[in-house]
């Protein structure tokens, strides 16, 4: 093996992959470098993955990819102590072709998208660490492992070394990400059998489920819990702001007990056999928090460069997508031989023209749910109280009920105040 090629991406997560898969499809050579065991050992992933921006890498990939279940239902959940505001949209078009969304098992998923950046012509080297960048004259010119002799030189590096990238660290594009830009997140997968997923779900094989659940099952912080269906096991799970945590004194997998044991969600998982559980760190400072992601001879993609939408819940597909513009760039840097951050910047104004730039900027100013509680902990209880208001047949005459119910929403709050806080939520989410 020569020890210099065109191109070093380190991860093998999904911009990794993306990118190795196109420049080694562009005839580069390039060398794609995994710590864990084997691609997806040591990924955690909710488990949505989107159609649009894998398809643009490998069209159809759902007719030979291990995927779980065509998600065709969605629901987010309002939890309180004893009750539950469900909305959601199940629609039989996203059970046929060409799909909207998967449920997928990353272990599996990763391992076969990394083979197929193989069959493709990268060389993808496992249970290997990138322990820094090197650098030559303010340029990257390769990569340090802690394998024996372990340098690999290329024209460019490609991180792809996901949330609290330290190689990103190393070269300074990015401090010690701050407690509010990153969430916490515990999750378990629970072995159920496929005919009891579908009758609890009401689903017909071959269709999956998403629940996104917020208020109780996170305290009232910041953050949501999940259910996914997998075609014999569900995932469940939850993650906060790592500062709400460390504020609210919460242990997260004290969050994910609390949740497993809720009255709506138990019968949900009820004789399920856990069978792995898991946690990482989620990067979800968003827009103000991407990091400097183009050097000399460098780029950074994905979770390194905090590419995670968490509104829409969208971290793959981001990354999936950065991978394929690196590549883009990386293939035209090459057939002008420069290499240079003037060369690459176009891979950072191709970013911000995506929906990547895009969604990440209309919702810059997402923080302000973290520093008002009022959301979670008050107007999400009310608006469960409301609705029990609204289904309880008890004579009281209907002006009277609306009354009630709009003072259940308002949590004893003036009208001020009340129009203060939702005026302020929808700047924030227009
Ligand atoms: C609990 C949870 C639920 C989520 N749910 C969803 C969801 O439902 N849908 C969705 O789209 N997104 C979801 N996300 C986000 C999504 O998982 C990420 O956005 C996505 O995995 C980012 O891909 P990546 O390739 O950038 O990073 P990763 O998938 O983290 O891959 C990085 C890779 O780099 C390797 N690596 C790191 N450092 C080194 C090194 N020095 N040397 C060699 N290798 C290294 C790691 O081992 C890893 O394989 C979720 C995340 C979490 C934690």
């Amino acid at each position: 093996m020569s020890n210099k090629f065109d191109v070093i991406v380190v991860g093998a997560g999904p911009a990794g992959t993306s990118c190795a898969y196109e420049c080694a499809k562009a005839g580069l050579n390039v060398i794609h470098i995994e710590r864990g065991e084997y691609p997806g050992s040591k990924n955690v992933m909710g488990g949505v993955l989107y159609r649009q921006q894998m398809e643009e890498i490998i069209p159809e990939f759902w007719k030979e990819a291990p995927i779980e279940r065509p998600v065709i239902e969605q629901r987010l959940m309002m939890l309180d102590k004893e009750s539950a505001v469900t909305i959601g949209y199940k629609g039989l078009e996203f059970g046929r072709e060409p799909y909207n969304a998967f449920t997928v098992l990353r272990a599996k998923f990763d391992q076969w998208f990394a083979n197929k950046a193989v069959e493709q012509g990268s060389l993808l080297i496992t249970e290997t660490v990138v322990l820094e960048v090197i650098v030559e004259d303010g340029r990257a010119i390769g990569v340090r492992t802690d394998r024996p002799d372990g340098e690999i030189y290329a024209d460019v590096v490609v991180l792809a070394d996901g949330v609290n990238s330290l190689l990103g660290k190393q070269l300074g594009f990015h401090k010690e990400f701050r407690p509010d830009e990153v969430a916490l997140a515990v999750m378990e997968v629970i072995n159920l059998p496929s005919e009891r997923i579908e009758e609890r779900f009401n689903l017909e094989p071959n269709q999956g489920c998403t629940y996104e659940i917020f208020g109780d099952a996170t305290n009232g912080i910041l953050g949501t819990a999940f259910i996914y269906t997998n075609k014999e096991s569900i995932n469940i799970g939850v993650g906060t702001m790592l500062s709400g945590m460390i504020r609210e004194k919460l242990r997260p997998h004290d969050l994910l007990d609390q949740l497993k044991k809720h009255p709506m969600i138990r019968p949900l998982i009820k004789g399920g056999e856990p069978q792995e559980y898991l946690a990482h760190l989620i990067p979800e400072g968003g827009y103000r928090s991407i990091p400097k992601m183009v050097g000399n001879g460098v780029l950074v993609i994905g979770d390194a460069a905090q590419f995670v939408n968490a509104i829409h819940r969208e971290g793959s597909n981001m990354a999936m997508t950065s991978g394929r513009l690196a590549a883009e760039t990386i293939v035209l840097a090459k057939q002008a031989g420069d290499f240079s951050e003037n060369m690459l910047d176009s891979y950072r104004m191709k970013v911000m023209e995506s929906f990547i730039g895009k969604d990440l900027k209309k919702y810059e100013d997402i923080h302000h749910f973290e520093r008002a509680p009022q959301y979670f902990k008050e107007y999400l209880p009310g608006i469960n109280r409301a609705a029990s208001e609204f289904f309880t047949v008890d004579g009281t005459p209907k002006r009277d009920k609306q009354k009630k119910m709009l003072s259940h929403m308002m949590q004893g709050k003036g009208k001020l105040q009340v129009f203060n806080d939702f005026y302020k939520a929808w700047k924030v989410m227009k």
